[in-house]
């Protein structure tokens, strides 16, 4: 298969526009339509040859089509887009008046099936390619009108099952896109050994771990993958992660009503946080059809929060943005896809 033209770097480029017997600075010219101007096809690219265009109009990029968007009153952008062989991922801008977020799918649906999840319910399809992680970038990035500042692997899927595509789009997005390393965020749920392979890349990026609970027994009820991993395991990983990388890390910790919201919970999380050089993210649940949970009263979570603080664990309360266009953290699903429709709600 031809390899699309969005997944090479400058160099790759450049010797791509001399086998096809341009001169080596059309590579420059090229990588910059790509990833800077967002072309979608070679015909776009005013700058080249009109003959040389028409001739390569078909020419594989690897842009995704925008299958359907909508904007809920907070502003924020769901996207459905629509890959080469038809399939459909998920894709959240999030702005703001400085900043322009974009949480990126990683896999087309999830195995990881955590029980609160929207996407773990309509199952798993497969891994994204980096330039399709790439694409979901600059179609929002073309569609806001605005440079994207940050990027958040908390889309569908599981980034660590997908490890090389993931590393190589964070290479891209901060090498060819321009984007800081340290504005890319990794979230993951945790796979036995990733964590450490992910280390030994030395990314200068946020790396963050959703935990959810404070043991074993219901980290296991509400991430059926956790049985692979315990929990002490994946904290020795996590240290090992911020000992290598020499960056912080940040836990994730979804607020559920009156299953791990209780203060002798905040104050067994904190035991296990001490001396950590961490920062956690406290996310009231986002309520989703197949799961009865409940988000915590406002009084709970300000109290989870404080014991936290009281333990001296840095922490911050985070409600997503899109909620009213299911666009928010654990919202995304397949529904729209034949395969694992589920019918609507009335
Ligand atoms: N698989 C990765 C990334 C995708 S989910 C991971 O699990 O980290 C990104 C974040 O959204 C995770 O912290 C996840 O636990 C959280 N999330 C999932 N469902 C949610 C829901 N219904 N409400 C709030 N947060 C949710």
């Amino acid at each position: 298969m031809t390899q699309p033209l969005l997944s090479l770097s400058l160099e790759e480029l450049t010797a791509w526009v001399q086998t096809q017997d341009q001169p080596a600075y059309r590579g420059k010219q090229l990588h910059q339509w790509l990833y800077q101007k967002g072309a979608r096809s070679l015909l776009d690219i005013t700058v080249f040859p009109k003959a040389w265009r028409e001739k390569l109009a078909d020419y594989p990029i690897g842009r995704s089509a925008i299958a359907h968007c909508r904007t809920a009153p907070d502003e924020t952008r769901k996207y459905l887009l629509q890959l080469a062989d038809g399939l459909i991922v998920e894709t959240v801008g999030i702005p703001t008046e400085k900043r322009l977020t974009v949480c990126v799918s990683s896999q087309v649906g999830c195995p990881m099936d955590c029980d609160f999840c929207a996407t773990g319910k309509g199952g798993y399809t497969r891994n994204l390619a980096a330039h399709e992680i790439v694409d979901q970038v600059l179609t929002v990035q073309q569609d806001f009108g605005r440079r994207v500042s940050h990027v958040v692997y908390m889309g569908m899927g599981e980034p660590l099952l997908n490890l090389k595509a993931v590393v190589r789009s964070l290479q891209q997005l901060n090498q060819d896109v321009g984007i800081g390393g340290r504005s890319l965020t990794v979230s993951t749920v945790g796979v036995p050994r990733r964590i450490k392979e992910l280390a030994e890349h030395q990314l200068q990026i946020t790396f963050a771990v959703s935990l959810h609970a404070p043991d074993q027994s219901l980290r296991e009820q509400l991430i059926p993958t956790a049985k692979n991993y315990p929990i002490a395991k994946l904290l020795e990983d996590c240290r090992y992660y911020v000992k290598t990388t020499k960056r912080r890390l940040t836990f994730e910790y979804i607020l559920l009503a009156g299953v791990n919201d209780r203060p002798e919970q905040a104050h067994e999380l904190a035991q296990h946080l001490k001396g950590f050089q961490t920062h956690v993210n406290l996310i009231p649940y986002n309520p989703i059809s197949e799961a009865n949970y409940k988000r915590p009263q406002a009084k709970q979570i300000k109290q989870f929060s404080d014991i936290l603080h009281k333990h001296h664990i840095e922490n911050s309360i985070r409600y997503s943005r899109g909620l009213e266009a299911n666009a928010a953290c654990g919202q995304l699903r397949t529904q729209h896809q034949p395969a694992t429709t589920s019918p609507e709600p009335a």
